[in-house]
């Protein structure tokens, strides 16, 4: 066992996170992580609405009587969508909590303090950790340049971000980003984190709710087999290389506008990816992880394979190191 400050304020036993992710946070991988132990996150925004949200909730529930959360992401998107009324019907649903992403969730805490529900806060940069920190969120996953989605646009792979931050955050923090092993928890720890996120690895699990040839495309894919979009917009999206990723960045390079990208990069194109297993549909998340991710397993393997692989690493090599 490792506990940490984290396991401790989330009353889970492994300080391992599934974070939000855009179509395939559902409750199908929510609760099977949350019964290996580790701490699931269900996308809000994949649901179509705050009341598809509240039955996406209770079927989680049934799912599993362990703790779990719901993200909700802040970001720029194509259609508006009401996130007032997606916090209500977190609140509303009993879940105590939540994962923030995006933008400074500010506006949202005050409501989500008064129900008791504790606040991840998922950012980019040490600066944005530290005014997270002085707002009143309980703790912070920091997501450093490697990660899937949206690394925002310092550029600061782990290695410094997580050490930095470590230095001037007192609140738990996890790292995020590139994380898929038992090596990378052990990273984390030494790095000043009390836990690790990881997306795209928990893609590649059997109970991921995506088509098997995406799960397979990640097994496939490496380090290198990512792209950056959005970047000409300020807002940079790590994604899988596939073409239609080549596009977006041919077009951003022509100086087109997000009225003529955005039918490129929707995210309605990249669910089609998830479901059918087409992987030139559209966009679709990926993190440099995938280098490291060389099979599919089931959550409980997983969770069980870094943790077990973790503690051996820190009694074992690095203990026989220290003299
Ligand atoms: P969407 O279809 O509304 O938008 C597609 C992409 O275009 C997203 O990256 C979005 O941020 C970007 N975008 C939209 N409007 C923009 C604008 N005015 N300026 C610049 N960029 C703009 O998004 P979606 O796929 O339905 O996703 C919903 C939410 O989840 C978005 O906030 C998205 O950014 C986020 N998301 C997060 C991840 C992740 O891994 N963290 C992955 C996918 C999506």
């Amino acid at each position: 066992m490792i506990r940490t400050r984290f396991t401790e304020m989330f009353g889970v036993e492994h300080p391992i996170v599934q974070g939000g992710m855009q179509w395939v946070g559902r409750a199908e991988l929510t609760s099977a992580v949350a019964n290996a132990g580790a701490l699931g996150f269900l996308t809000a925004l994949t649901q179509p609405t705050p009341e598809d949200l509240i039955r996406e909730i209770a079927r989680c529930r049934d799912m599993t009587d362990k703790p779990f959360g719901v993200n909700l992401t802040i970001l720029p998107t194509l259609v508006p969508r009401p996130y007032d009324e997606y916090i209500d019907a977190i609140i509303s649903s009993g879940i105590r909590i939540v994962e923030t992403a995006g933008n400074n969730p500010k506006p949202f805490l005050p409501k989500l303090k008064a129900a008791g529900v504790k606040v991840i806060h998922k950012c980019t940069s040490v600066r944005h950790g530290v005014s997270a920190e002085k707002i009143g969120v309980d703790a912070i996953s920091m997501d450093g340049f490697e990660c899937a989605g949206h690394p925002g646009e310092d550029d600061i792979p782990n290695l410094v971000l997580l050490p930095a931050a470590a230095d001037v955050i007192s609140i738990p923090m996890i790292g995020s980003g590139g994380f898929a092993d038992a090596r990378g928890l052990v990273a984390a720890l030494a790095l000043g984190c009390e836990g690790i996120n990881m997306g795209t690895r928990f893609m590649a699990t059997r109970e991921a709710p995506i088509h098997q040839k995406v799960k397979e495309a990640i097994v496939g894919g490496d380090e290198r087999s990512t792209a950056l979009i959005l970047r000409t917009l300020r807002n940079t999206s790590r994604v899988f290389a596939n073409s239609v990723a080549w596009k977006a960045i041919e077009m951003e390079h022509e100086g087109k506008t997000i009225a003529e990208i955005g039918p490129v990069v929707t995210g309605q194109k990249g669910r089609v990816v998830y479901e059918t297993g087409d992987l030139e549909h559209g966009i679709w998340s990926a993190g440099t992880s995938m280098g490291l991710v060389n099979d599919i397993p089931t959550c409980k393997e997983l969770v069980a394979r870094i943790v077990e692989g973790a503690e051996a690493i820190i009694k074992g090599r690095l203990a026989k190191l220290a003299h």
